[in-house]
């Protein structure tokens, strides 16, 4: 599609879309790329792409890219281009400002989890260190939260168990809440190649997604369950598999805490979490439970892998603790094969969490308020740091509102479009004093920003991306940045003009001090990662080349622990006004909220958001295949062109969120995960009518 003439020279770097983190060669003519090459020595990726990758690269140099610093004193101003020099001195003067009205914590940030490694820490330590307080979270609050608290607590580490080869030895697939067709497209023919190769495959998810049913491959069960009842499902397989005596006795014995366990095997074997009691509920016929929970305890090496579907609901946390107890009970964690593996959506979701971008953890998930290492982190950046934890986004949203959080840096996120309840959103940011977004366009956020710094393009960062596999990919800079600065030494440079004095030579030097403070990251170099080609943390004294598979032999915690994991529906209820329920999910050619793939020739293949909607559903309100219908929830309504799909079940509409005509997110609730806040996305009660509109 892009491809113009002969290439001179190649460089490797990584692709910026999904979290499996392909490899990509730029083939270059002179300063411009001629193609994407998927690299057959690639780590994640062995040679496959995507056509996200491979072809929606155009956008790096978009007619809509942005490469001048713009500010403007009110949001109803027009925007005036100035040079970086007085931009950065503009928005410091400003958060000064803010901060000596309303107080230090009246201001902070939003980490990207689109941006290198080195770009998020630096954005981290300008927060903590130049702002003075711990307002800093990431987007990945807005997905894989629960993911980090949840393994955490069970295992001992925020992050997957296996490395995505491992999938090759896997008897038995469990898919929960993930489209990995769709969303990590290669990693999904990876699990087509298993699937065809013998491994059997259990799909848990409201919507008939590709593998339930395609060409070759054929799901053993689908759990079709109703919306924001995976935690009884997770109950419920647990309670066959104890109740039938599959648990693996010996495992439990040597790698998990006794007490724990004791506590959740009586409350997994009450009645009330067998699958004939939770029928009802899930909507899933008890004898297909039974048979896909046999099936995983008893046929070999059984994998979980899960998305959004699992995270993205009020008891997101609650779940993937629920599945760490499917795989300790079955002995499924610590092994090729097996595990419990988290599919990031975007490319570095592992790297922002891991760089200490939540308000409560400095990188490598590790408390601000434990002292020795809040010391440690004082000695090297030579200032005196918060030990409160800062502001969550949902937080800081209520305080802008609330008009005590004034003022916002915003790097590369488009939170007005990502984030649910639109409105209010849209509210938090109109009630502050300065919204700085460091972005490649104008997007839905920027409509509310001061300050508009323009960042660079995957082909132009040099450093790192973790992906889902927590391995630590090279991103190289294929050319030069084409605003004339690096993310982070803006970044820097605000820094140091707000009295924190910040600077670096180059990425190299930031990924250095990351290793220093990083315990997993320890061993950590731009030298190694040449030299090796990636690896996966921790990399360290003990594990120099990287650690493909965790917990082997015991689990980073010590002992595994179980946790009662109760079921409690979501307070989001269908009724008579709102009888269906909304959820949400990607397609293949588009990426996220589209600011990318929406600029390149991928759009041709998904020009509009639709609403899938079952015949049945469909004929009720008179509604045809193309119809314009308008879908309303308790806190917004918007207009969608309506499918009819049978991927669907009766009562239930689906649809992706890749443009912002549509606004999925004006219709979204603020329900959250009770540990993370991790908006519950997946679960909207919504009625669908006939549209006015054409
Ligand atoms: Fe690979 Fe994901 Fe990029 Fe596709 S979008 S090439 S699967 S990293």
């Amino acid at each position: 599609v892009i491809e113009m003439g002969q290439p001179e020279h190649s460089v490797v770097t990584t692709c910026a879309y999904c979290g499996v983190g392909c490899s990509f060669k730029a083939e270059m003519k002179g300063d411009e790329v001629v193609r994407m090459v998927p690299y057959k020595d690639g780590g994640a990726n062995e040679g496959h792409s995507c056509v996200k990758g491979r072809f929606a690269w155009g956008y790096t140099t978009h007619k809509d890219r942005i490469t001048t610093p713009m500010i403007r004193e009110k949001i109803t101003d027009p925007w005036r281009v100035v040079s970086w020099e007085e931009a950065i001195g503009y928005t410091a003067k400003r958060f000064k400002a803010i901060q000596e009205k309303y107080g230090r914590t009246s201001i902070g940030g939003i980490t990207s989890s689109r941006c290198t490694n080195e770009e998020v820490f630096v954005v981290q330590k300008m927060i903590r260190a130049a702002f003075k307080n711990n307002n800093v979270d990431t987007c990945a609050r807005v997905c894989h939260s629960p993911t980090g608290y949840g393994l955490s607590r069970t295992f001992g580490t925020s992050a997957g168990t296996q490395d995505f080869k491992s999938v090759d030895e896997a008897n038995v697939l469990l898919l929960i809440g993930a489209n990995p067709t769709d969303a990590h497209p290669v990693f999904g023919s990876r699990m087509k190649k298993a699937i065809r190769n013998g491994a059997k495959l259990i799909v848990a998810d409201p919507r008939r997604i590709d593998l339930v049913e395609s060409a070759h491959v054929k799901a053993a069960h689908h759990l079709q369950l109703r919306p924001g009842t995976n935690v009884a499902i997770v109950n419920a397989l647990a309670h066959v598999i104890m109740t039938e005596g599959l648990e693996k006795r010996d495992y439990i014995n040597e790698r998990c805490d006794p007490v724990e366990f004791a506590r959740w095997e009586a409350f997994i074997k009450e009645e009330r979490n067998s699958p004939e009691a939770l029928e009802e509920i899930t909507g899933v016929p008890a004898a297909e439970v039974r048979a896909a929970a046999r099936l995983y305890a008893t046929g070999g090496n059984g994998a979980i892998y899960y998305g959004l579907g699992v995270t993205e609901h009020s008891q997101g946390s609650t779940m993937v603790m629920g599945m760490a107890n499917l795989a300790m009970a079955t002995g499924n964690v610590g092994r090729n094969g097996v595990g419990v593996n988290p599919l990031r959506g975007q490319n570095n979701v592992q790297g922002s969490c891991d760089m200490g971008s939540f308000p409560h953890e400095f990188s490598g998930y590790r408390h601000v308020g434990d002292d020795t290492v809040r010391q440690m982190f004082e000695t090297v950046w030579q200032t005196a740091l918060d030990n409160e934890p800062g502001l969550r986004i949902p937080n800081m949203f209520d305080a802008a509102v609330e008009g005590t959080y004034k003022g916002i840096f915003v790097q590369g996120e488009d939170i007005a479009q990502s984030d649910p309840n639109t409105k209010h959103v849209n509210h938090a940011l109109e009630s502050m004093e300065c919204v700085v977004v460091q972005d490649l366009f104008l997007n839905e956020t920027a409509a509310f920003a001061h300050v508009f710094l323009p960042g660079t393009s995957f082909l132009e960062k040099d450093g790192t991306f973790t992906n889902a596999e927590r391995r630590i990919n090279r991103v190289r800079m294929v050319k030069a940045p084409m605003q004339g600065k690096h993310e982070w030494q803006a970044v820097a440079e605000l820094a140091t003009a707000m009295g924190y004095p910040m600077h670096y030579n180059d990425a190299s030097e930031i990924m250095d001090e990351i290793a220093r403070l990083t315990p997993t990251f320890a061993g950590v170099s731009f030298e190694k990662l040449d030299l090796l080609g990636s690896v996966q943390w921790p990399c360290n004294d003990k594990a120099p080349e990287g650690t493909p598979l965790m917990h082997i032999g015991g689990f980073v915690r010590g002992k595994g622990r179980f946790v009662v994991t109760e079921f409690v529906p979501t307070t989001e209820r269908t009724n008579r006004s709102f009888p269906l329920i909304l959820t949400t999910g990607r397609i293949l050619s588009q990426y996220n909220v589209g600011a990318q793939t929406r600029r390149t020739d991928n759009v041709a293949w998904h020009k509009e958001d639709v609403l899938e909607i079952h015949p049945h559903d469909a004929e009720l309100r008179g509604i045809r295949d193309g119809t314009m219908v308008s879908i309303s929830s308790r806190i917004g309504a918007t207009t969608l062109k309506a499918k009819i799909s049978e991927r669907m079940p009766q009562g239930v509409v689906y649809t992706t969120f890749h443009h912002p005509v549509s606004g999925a997110n004006v219709i979204t609730t603020e329900n959250s995960d009770w540990a993370t806040n991790c908006p519950e996305y997946k679960v909207t009660a919504v009625q669908v009518n006939l549209s006015n509109q054409p």
